[in-house]
This record gives structure tokens, C-alpha cells and sequence, in this order.
């Protein structure tokens, strides 16, 4: 059987809901080679798969493992996903802003891998905060909380997890077809009713043209609305990094400042188009509810805010514009690789990271500069310093006034 999927694969052929679940399910109990596996991977990868197929696909990933469920309530399920970029702390913010918008918000979340960071690794530079909970914590404090950001459970989209892997050691990761099911057969494992997606666009995203950007939007709204979620994507800007901070516990104090109402105007901006709701967004996010919210949800899940964040007590180096001038570009994938190099990022799943180091941008797209002004602060614990350094001068282009 698998010999004629492969065969109906290579010929670009649209494969049965059957033949779809049975190559899931054959990955999963081995019936089914990895070399074979593989193959079918590296075919989706050239030839694509119709919308039906990956509905098909990404039902049979969600189903390899166990749904979570939540009570009858009045209050709408939502989650967003992000594609990934350089300074993104959006979840961190959005979460408690939807609780206290009146959803319940049952957010799973992933660690950072190569310039990318990752949301539970940002929030692990909090003291004591948890992101294992149980199926019992998970349950009990989205009802008293209203909002949880933890970790996937090995039993969450098992199948995903295996061709994921697999993706990254053939090559096969960046097919739309196959990152669409990827990131939904997670996302509906939560059981959410609506979804909004950020997909990044840039230098310092995954998808580096806006073509790219807008196939992979298209295919995860068509998707995620035919699996019966209701479904919104955005395209935006990471080009340059998103609000001030890049660095996990930098990032953990700029969420905390907007959540208080004084984040960046980009960086807020963002999060109340993502929100659906923007003049109370922005009324909550002033008020210091969000900030509210979020103390509860932190010291749910074990945190002590009243501790310092781990990693502090970095040293900082201040980098200095050269000349005057208007900053024409403050490359994203440059400050990310600053961050990464400093040890704030992993290149595999398994390396730890440092908490603390980071890169706090000054000066942003089109802002005027003098002679000698602050355009980044490195903050660092020794390693990788000339290194960072020299990424971050390679991300400012200066123009004329
Ligand atoms: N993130 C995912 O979860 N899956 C992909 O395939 C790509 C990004």
C-alpha cells in the first residue's frame, strides 16, 4: 500500500482522507519507514497538496493524539499562533488582554530554536513560573484565571512532533502545505472556537517576501476555516525587530511595561490589531488591567514577580551611530543573530540558553539619529560580546538626514 501513495505522491495525485490517515497512522506505529516517510515528505514538498488534503492531513495529526476539552461557557475559546520573529512577545501580552476582553484563552506554546525566540523561554525568566502543567491545572486555572501559556505535552499532536523532526533532517520544513498542517493540527488539538494567526513577514522571519508571506496566510485561513475554526491571519512587518527589547528576560520586562500601558507604539499597535477589539484593547491595556491579569495568571502557574528575573546582572555596551543621519534599516535577522550569539538563543531543541543577554534597539526605521546618539545597547554575560557587536553595527544602515 505504501509503495502506491508514494507512487500517487510523486505524481502530484490528491491522495483519500483514507490514504492520508493511513500514512499518519503508519508513521506513528512504524508500519511505515522513516526512509518512506521521508519520501512522502520530499514529494508534498514538490508537488503540494490541494486544501482537501491538507484538511485531510492536519485532522489526522490532530487526532495521532489527545483533544483537549473545556466546559460550556459563554466565553469564546481563542488562541493566536505567530510564525516566529525577532522580539516577539506578543503572547505574553495578548493572553491576559483576552482574558480580561471576557475569552478564555487555552495557549500552548513552544521554545525558540536558531534566531527565533520562544514564548515559554521568555516566560521562564520568572521565577519559579511552570510550563508543564497538568490536564488538571490546565483545566482548572482557565477557569479561574481565564488564560494559561504552558508547554505542549508529549501527547499533544505526537504525529506533528515526528514529522517535524523529520522535516528539519530532509530539508522539507518551509512547504506551505505541510507548515499549515503543522501549526493547525496543534492549535485544533486545543480546542479552540477562533484563531488568529500572525504571519511574519522579513528579514527576520521565516517567510522573507511578502508572496511567501501571503501563500502561507491564504492557506492557514482557507484550512483552519474548512476544520470548522473561524480563522484570521495578518501579515506582519520583521523587517526590524518588534518593540524595543530582543532577549528573553528584556523581553519579559517590555511585555510588563505594556501591559502597565507603556509599551512601544509598534509593539502595541500590533497586539490591539490582533486583539479584534481595539479601542477597549487599548482602554485595558492603559488601564493596567492586562498587567493585572497577567499577576494572576504568572502566579497561577508558580511565578514570583517580585523576584528578579533570572540572568540579571548582564553587563551593557552601548553602540553609538557613527555619523548623523536616518536610520534607513535596523535589520531583524542581525539583531537576532546579536541575541543568539550572546547565548540567548539555541541552535537544538536540547542546549540551554541565558536569560538575561539580549539587545535593547534605541533607534527604529526612519528615526533621525545624531552623531554619537544611542542606536543599541548589548547586554551581555561575557560570551560571544565582539561577535554581537558586530552583528548589530551590520543591522543599522544610516541615510542622509
Ligand atoms: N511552526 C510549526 O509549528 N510548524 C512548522 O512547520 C513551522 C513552524
Amino acid at each position: 500500500m505504501i509503495l502506491e501513495w508514494l507512487e500517487a505522491r510523486r505524481a502530484g495525485q490528491e491522495q483519500s482522507e483514507e490514504d492520508i490517515v493511513g500514512f499518519v497512522n503508519g508513521v506513528l506505529d512504524e508500519s511505515i519507514t522513516r526512509a518512506q516517510a521521508a519520501a512522502w515528505l520530499s514529494f508534498v514538498y514538490c508537488n503540494g497538496m490541494s486544501d482537501k488534503e491538507i484538511v485531510y492531513l492536519t485532522k489526522a495529526m490532530t487526532d495521532s493524539g489527545d483533544k483537549m476539552s473545556w466546559p460550556q461557557s459563554d466565553s469564546k475559546l481563542i488562541d493566536k499562533h505567530s510564525t516566529g520573529g525577532v522580539g516577539d512577545k506578543v503572547s505574553l501580552i495578548l493572553a491576559p488582554l483576552w482574558a480580561e476582553l471576557g475569552y478564555r484563552v487555552p495557549m500552548i506554546s513552544g521554545r525558540g530554536l536558531g534566531i527565533t525566540g520562544g514564548t515559554l523561554d521568555k516566560l521562564e525568566s520568572i521565577q519559579g513560573y511552570r510550563t508543564d502543567l497538568s490536564d488538571d491545572e490546565l483545566r482548572s486555572q482557565l477557569d479561574s484565571v481565564g488564560c494559561f501559556i504552558s508547554g505542549q505535552t508529549s501527547t499533544l499532536a505526537p504525529a506533528d512532533k515526528f514529522l517535524y523532526a523529520l522535516r528539519n533532517e530532509t530539508a522539507t520544513v518551509p512547504s506551505i502545505a505541510l507548515i499549515t498542517g503543522s501549526i493547525l493540527s496543534k492549535k485544533l488539538a486545543e480546542g479552540v472556537e477562533e484563531l488568529v494567526l500572525d504571519v511574519k513577514c522579513g528579514s527576520g522571519a521565516f517567510m522573507k517576501t511578502r508572496t511567501e508571506a501571503r501563500a502561507l496566510a491564504d492557506a492557514l485561513t482557507r484550512v483552519g476555516n474548512l476544520s470548522g475554526v473561524i480563522t484570521k491571519a495578518h501579515i506582519t512587518d520583521m523587517f526590524e525587530p518588534l518593540g524595543c527589547a530582543v532577549g528573553n528576560a528584556l523581553e519579559v520586562e517590555e511585555s510588563i511595561a505594556c501591559l502597565k500601558g507603556h509599551g512601544p507604539k509598534r509593539l502595541v499597535d500590533l497586539i490591539v490589531e490582533l486583539s479584534g477589539d481595539g479601542d477597549r484593547a487599548r482602554e485595558i491595556l492603559s488601564s493596567g488591567r492586562a498587567y493585572e491579569r497577567f499577576e494572576r495568571m504568572v502566579s497561577a502557574q508558580g511565578g514570583d514577580l517580585s523576584k528578579p528575573l533570572l540572568g540579571s546582572g548582564c553587563e551593557r555596551v552601548v553602540i553609538h551611530a557613527d555619523r548623523s543621519g536616518t536610520v534607513r534599516s535596523c535589520d531583524a535577522e542581525s539583531i537576532g543573530r546579536a541575541a543568539f550569539v550572546l547565548g540567548g538563543g539555541r541552535s537544538r531543541a536540547v542546549d540551554s540558553i541565558h536569560h538575561g543577554v539580549g539587545v535593547l534597539v534605541h533607534a527604529h526605521c526612519n528615526d533621525s539619529v545624531e552623531e554619537g546618539e544611542p542606536l543599541a545597547t548589548v547586554v551581555h554575560a561575557g560570551k560571544g560580546l565582539n561577535e554581537a557587536i558586530n552583528h548589530v553595527n551590520a543591522a543599522f544602515e544610516l541615510g542622509e538626514i
